[in-house]
């Protein structure tokens, strides 16, 4: 799965939302959060974001990152 990291926050664009082809950005009022069981691995959606905050989680120390935008993505 992506991430969406700290860099989002209060992030205004919505580049990445538009482009991710099966829609599992969710956005919450001052950050994004993807959910990790619904994000393809695709990749589209990173060069998109100006504020470098979407990684995939194959990056190290990413499982705090992936529970943090489970846990957003089930509440919006
Ligand atoms: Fe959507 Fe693809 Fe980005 Fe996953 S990697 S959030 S499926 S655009």
């Amino acid at each position: 799965t992506y991430v969406v990291t700290d860099n989002c926050i209060m992030c205004k664009y919505t580049d990445c939302v538009e482009v991710c082809p099966v829609d599992c950005f969710y956005e919450g009022e001052n950050t994004l959060a993807i959910h990790p069981d619904e994000c393809i691995d695709c990749g589209v959606c990173e060069p998109e974001c100006p504020a470098d905050a979407i990684r995939p989680d194959t990056e190290p120390d990413m499982e705090a990152w992936v529970e943090f935008n489970r846990k957003y993505a089930e509440q919006w």
